[in-house]
C-alpha cells in the first residue's frame, strides 16, 4: 500500500523526533468544526482512508450533540465493515516488575518502596502459562519493568519459554511484548525469538510534560522512546504497537500525537503500527499525581470513536483497566482487541484468587471477569470472539497486512479462522451454557460465508470435533 506523504513542520527522517507540540497546538486550536465538516471528514475515514492532523483536530473539536453522534455512529459502521463483528482475545503475563525508572504514575517506579519486588523463575513461569493455557488463552502480551535484568536475551528466552509449554490441548500460538525500548540489535534478537507486536506506549506525546512525569532513569529520554519503534522497524521488526497514558496530557493533544506517530511510521517504513494503546490512568501503589488532565468516560468513548476513524488500518486495543460495562459499550465504536481472565499480580494466574494486592502490581484493574465469562458476554452481544493467529505465523504482517487493502480479506481468512479458533475454545474449555451459545454464534456466522467457504468451514470444524488442532488458512 502506498500512503500520501503528509507536509508537517518537522518532515519524516528515520531514527529522528517528529513532534511539533505547537504544530498539534495550532491544529487543535484553529479548526472550526460543524457537522457538515464531521460527516465530509467521516466520508473520507468510511472510505478506508486515514485522517491527517487537520482531519483528526475536526473530529476532536466537534462537540455538539449531533457532530459527536455522527463520530460514533461512522465508528461503528467503520468497525464493522474493516473487522466485522470479531473481537481478538489475549492476556497479560507480567514477567519482571523490577525497574530502574521513576515514572510518576506507576506502582513499579524505583521510588516505591512498597512494591515487592520479583521477577518469575523458569519454573514459575512455566505454571502461570500452563494456568493460562487450561483456560483456554492462546495469545499472550508479556510485561516487563525496565531493568537490566530484562535485557533482549532474557526477553527472547522467555517468549521461547512461552511457545514450547504444552499443557493439554492448550499452547501459546502467539506472543507479543510490552517492554522497554530497546537498541536495534535488541529489537533483532528479540524478533528471532518469534515475537508478534512489540508494544512502546510513549505515554505522553507533549515533551514538557513528559519531562514532568520521568525525571529520573533512561526512560527520561524522550527522544529515545519518540523513536524506539523506528529502532525496531530497522532491526525488520515491523509488528509494533503504539501508545498514550491517557491522563498525563490532555487527552485531545494525545490522539493528536498517535495520528502523528502514524503518519511518521507510514512516511519512513511504509507500515503503520499494527495496534494503538489508550490506557486511562488507574489507581496505583502509592500513586501521587494530580488528576487535572484525566479523560471522563464520555471523552474516553469519544476518543476511542475518533481513533477508530482516524487510523481505519490499525488494530485497537481496549484493556481491563477499565470496567466491563464500559469495555462492552466501547467495544461498538472500534476495538478490536481486548484481554481476558486478566490477573496482573506476578504469578497469580496458579491461584484462585482475584486481583487485590496493589503492592504487588502495576495498577488497579477493574475488570476481572474470567476469560469464559467475557467470552460469554461478547457471545451474547453477538460478537465473534477470536483467537486467531494465522495472519502473523504466515508472513502476513507488517506491508503485508492491511486488512482492507485485500477485497473481501475478512471474508475469506478473519471470519473463518475466527470461528475455527472459536471452534477449539468451545470443544476443550467451554461450559456447557457458553458452548450452546458459541455454537449458535457460530452457525450464524457461516450463513454469511459463500458456499465453498462454508463448507471448508465446515469440514474444518468436524476435524477440531475429531481430535485436530490449529487449523487455519
Ligand atoms: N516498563 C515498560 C515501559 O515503561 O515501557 C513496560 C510498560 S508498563 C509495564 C505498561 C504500561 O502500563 C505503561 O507503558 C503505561 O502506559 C501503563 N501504566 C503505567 N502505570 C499505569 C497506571 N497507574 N494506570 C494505568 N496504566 C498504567
Ligand atoms: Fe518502570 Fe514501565 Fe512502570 Fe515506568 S511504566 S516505572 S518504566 S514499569
Amino acid at each position: 500500500m502506498q500512503f500520501t506523504p503528509q507536509q508537517y513542520r518537522v518532515p519524516d527522517i528515520p531514527m529522528q523526533p517528529f513532534i511539533d507540540a505547537d504544530e498539534i497546538w495550532d491544529y487543535l486550536n484553529s479548526t472550526v468544526s460543524s457537522p457538515g465538516k464531521v460527516q465530509q471528514v467521516i466520508d473520507k475515514s468510511l472510505a478506508k482512508n486515514r485522517l491527517n492532523l487537520e482531519e483528526t483536530a475536526i473530529l476532536i473539536n466537534a462537540t455538539d450533540g449531533e457532530s459527536v453522534r455522527l463520530i460514533k455512529e461512522g465508528a461503528k459502521a467503520l468497525k464493522t465493515e474493516v473487522y466485522g463483528n470479531r473481537i481478538v482475545l489475549f492476556a497479560p503475563l507480567y514477567v519482571g516488575n523490577k525497574c530502574t525508572n521513576d515514572c510518576a504514575y506507576c506502582g513499579f517506579r524505583v521510588s516505591n518502596s512498597e512494591q515487592v519486588r520479583k521477577t518469575l523463575s523458569r519454573e514459575e513461569l512455566v505454571k502461570e502459562i500452563e494456568a493460562l493455557e487450561e483456560s483456554g488463552q492462546k495469545r499472550l502480551i508479556l510485561v516487563f519493568g525496565e531493568h537490566a535484568e530484562y535485557n533482549p536475551g532474557f526477553i527472547a528466552e522467555t517468549v521461547k519459554t512461552a511457545y514450547s509449554v504444552k499443557k493439554g490441548q492448550g499452547e501459546i500460538r502467539r506472543v507479543n511484548i510490552n517492554a522497554a525500548p530497546l537498541d536495534v540489535e535488541g529489537f533483532r534478537i528479540v524478533k528471532e525469538a518469534g515475537i508478534g507486536t512489540y508494544q512502546v506506549f510513549q505515554e505522553t506525546y507533549h515533551r514538557e510534560a513528559y519531562k514532568t512525569y520521568h525525571i529520573r532513569g533512561k526512560k527520561s529520554d524522550y527522544d529515545h522512546r519518540l523513536t524506539s519503534l523506528d529502532r525496531a522497524q530497522e532491526a525488520g521488526l515491523d509488528d509494533v504497537g503504539i501508545g498514550a497514558l491517557i491522563g498525563l496530557y490532555d487527552w485531545r493533544f494525545e490522539v493528536m500525537g498517535l495520528v502523528r506517530h502514524t503518519n511518521h511510521l507510514e512516511a519512513c517504513y511504509n507500515v503503520g503500527p499494527h495496534t494503538i494503546s489508550f490506557p486511562r490512568i488507574k489507581d496505583a501503589s502509592m500513586l501521587r499525581m494530580g488528576s487535572h488532565y484525566f479523560a471522563s468516560d464520555e471523552e474516553f468513548a469519544r476518543l476511542v470513536a475518533i481513533l477508530r476513524l482516524a487510523v481505519p488500518y490499525t488494530g485497537m486495543i481496549l484493556t481491563a483497566r477499565e470496567p466491563a460495562a464500559l469495555r462492552n459499550e466501547l467495544i461498538q465504536y472500534g476495538v478490536s482487541q481486548i484481554d481476558g481472565g486478566t490477573k496482573i499480580e506476578l504469578g497469580s494466574y496458579i491461584s484462585q484468587q482475584k486481583n487485590l494486592d496493589l503492592n504487588r502490581s502495576q495498577f488497579r484493574i477493574n475488570d476481572d471477569r474470567s476469560l469464559n465469562e467475557v467470552i460469554d458476554e461478547l457471545l451474547q452481544q453477538g460478537m465473534l470472539p477470536s483467537f486467531c493467529t494465522a495472519c502473523y505465523r504466515l508472513g502476513r504482517t507488517g506491508e503485508h497486512f492491511m486488512e482492507f487493502s485485500v477485497p473481501g480479506f475478512i471474508k475469506r481468512f478473519c471470519t473463518p479462522n475466527a470461528i475455527l479458533t472459536l471452534a477449539e475454545y468451545l470443544t476443550d474449555y467451554a461450559p456447557v451454557a457458553t458452548a450452546e451459545k458459541g455454537w449458535k454464534v457460530i452457525e450464524k456466522n457461516m450463513a454469511g460465508l459463500n458456499e465453498k467457504m462454508r463448507n471448508e468451514v465446515g469440514e474444518k470444524i468436524n476435524r477440531i470435533k475429531q481430535g485436530e488442532r490449529d487449523l487455519y488458512r
